[in-house]
This record gives structure tokens, C-alpha cells and sequence, in this order.
């Protein structure tokens, strides 16, 4: 198999992040210069998870409010393109609204002593549960996906970020979930393991949905187990990447 373009060479990836306010009147040709100027291979722009920057149909998938009257990641990924610049698209389904929550409590994390895990004015989401999966996370990448000329996912903020003692977990688990090691060490290490492994197993389908409902083949998780091999960092003599247009399929 050839390689995929992000495995030939050492590549710089910009990621802007912009808060949302800035993106409101977001003058999107000038902004896409300026990311060009950086010699960048790639940029990574916020598409979707929390809120969604673009018009998007799946139930639950808030549209910011910097996207209401216009699509954001279409305009940003049209003047990447024409500027020969690629585009990987940020998604973060690690966490969501109240009203999410209100919905679906099965699809957030909870801990012995609380009914939510809370991030701020967001409840966090379990990687078990069907938001970071099915019933959310596959159709939001499916939609991009087919709707704009991405180049990959950058899925941010995946994995447990501790334990979790929902439902999905507990049955997945197989016994009692432990809080920590000190009341059991051997439980806590089991745990540990399996953790590791359960998020192995999630990742593989949200990877595999995605690619084969398109001709797009690439993904970009921000998970340390499915990252490309680590390389030694940029040599100083690396060559800036060729301005060649970016194509479907990768
Ligand atoms: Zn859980």
C-alpha cells in the first residue's frame, strides 16, 4: 500500500484555534493568507463536536453561533483549497451541553459519589457511550466528511481522563470499578489495563466508519495509541512544503 501523504515526510501543521467570538466576522480569505504564511503543510480548524461551524443536520449538534448565518468550515476549507493548503478538521465529542444531557444521561461519565462529571458550564461524555460513538461522533465525521474536501480529523480530548462507573463501563468493565489504588491495587491495575484497551477498541470504528464511507482514507487522532510512529522533531534544514493542491482523496 503507498504511503498516505502525512507519512512521507515531516510536516508543519498550524492550529490556529481561535475562540469562538473571533470567528464571527472572520474575514476568511485574509485569515487563510496568514496560515499560508506560516508555511504550513496543514491547519487544524474547529469543525465540530461541542458546536458545530458549519450547517450541520445531526440531532444534537448545536450550530455556533459564528456559523449561524454562513458555513464557516466550507468557506475555510474552499479558500484552503484554491490557496493549496490542506485542512484537518478539529472535533471534540469529549464533552456537551446540558441539554444534551438532559437527553442522554447514558452517554456522560459519572463517578461513585456524583450523577455527572462536570468541565466548566459542559458535562462530560463517556468513551463508552453512544455520543462518542454511533449515535453522535460517526454521523458529525460522516457529514464532514462528505460534505468538505477535509484531510483528515483531529479528534481532541479522547480517553476516560480518569474513571468512570456509568453503565457502558460497569458492563464493559466486568466487576466493580475502582476509584483509585488504594483500596485494591490489583483491582486498580486491571483497570488500568483494561481502560487502555477499551480505548483502543472505540477509536478503531470511529476510524473506520469514516474512511470507508468516503474516498477520504486519512484520520488524525490526538490519541497517543493510534498517532503515526514518532520521528525525531523538524531538523531546521527541513525543506517548506510544495504548494500543491489538496486533493479528496488522500
Ligand atoms: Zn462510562
Amino acid at each position: 500500500m503507498p504511503k498516505r501523504w502525512w507519512r512521507k515526510r515531516m510536516m508543519r501543521i498550524y492550529h490556529p484555534n481561535p475562540s469562538e467570538y473571533q470567528l464571527r466576522d472572520l474575514d476568511v480569505r485574509h485569515f487563510v493568507a496568514d496560515c499560508v504564511m506560516t508555511n504550513a503543510e496543514a491547519i487544524v480548524i474547529s469543525a465540530g463536536g461541542i458546536y458545530a461551524f458549519y450547517p450541520s443536520q445531526v440531532p444534537y449538534h448545536h450550530v455556533s453561533e459564528a456559523a449561524k448565518d454562513r458555513d464557516l468550515l466550507g468557506e475555510i476549507t474552499s479558500e484552503a483549497q484554491a490557496q493549496g493548503l490542506k485542512v484537518i478538521a478539529r472535533v471534540d465529542f469529549s464533552k456537551a451541553r446540558e441539554d444534551v444531557w438532559q437527553a442522554h444521561p447514558e452517554w456522560f461519565q459519572r463517578r461513585t459519589d456524583s450523577e455527572t462529571v462536570r468541565a466548566g458550564v459542559y458535562y462530560v461524555t463517556c468513551p463508552l457511550g453512544g455520543y462518542q460513538n454511533e449515535a453522535f461522533a460517526h454521523p458529525v465525521m460522516r457529514e464532514i466528511l462528505s460534505t468538505y474536501p477535509i484531510a483528515g480529523f483531529h479528534v481532541n480530548a479522547g480517553g476516560f481522563h480518569g474513571f468512570c462507573t456509568c453503565p457502558s463501563c460497569a458492563q464493559a468493565f466486568g466487576e466493580p470499578i475502582p476509584s483509585g489504588p488504594d483500596a485494591d491495587p490489583a483491582a486498580w491495575r486491571r483497570f488500568l489495563r483494561w481502560r487502555g484497551q477499551a480505548i483502543g477498541r472505540q477509536l478503531r470504528p470511529t476510524m473506520t466508519c469514516c474512511t470507508r464511507s468516503t474516498t477520504a482514507s486519512s484520520s488524525w487522532p490526538s490519541s497517543p495509541a493510534l498517532r503515526a510512529p514518532s520521528g525525531p522533531s523538524r531538523p531546521a534544514s527541513i525543506s517548506p512544503p510544495s504548494r500543491t493542491p489538496s486533493r479528496r482523496s488522500c
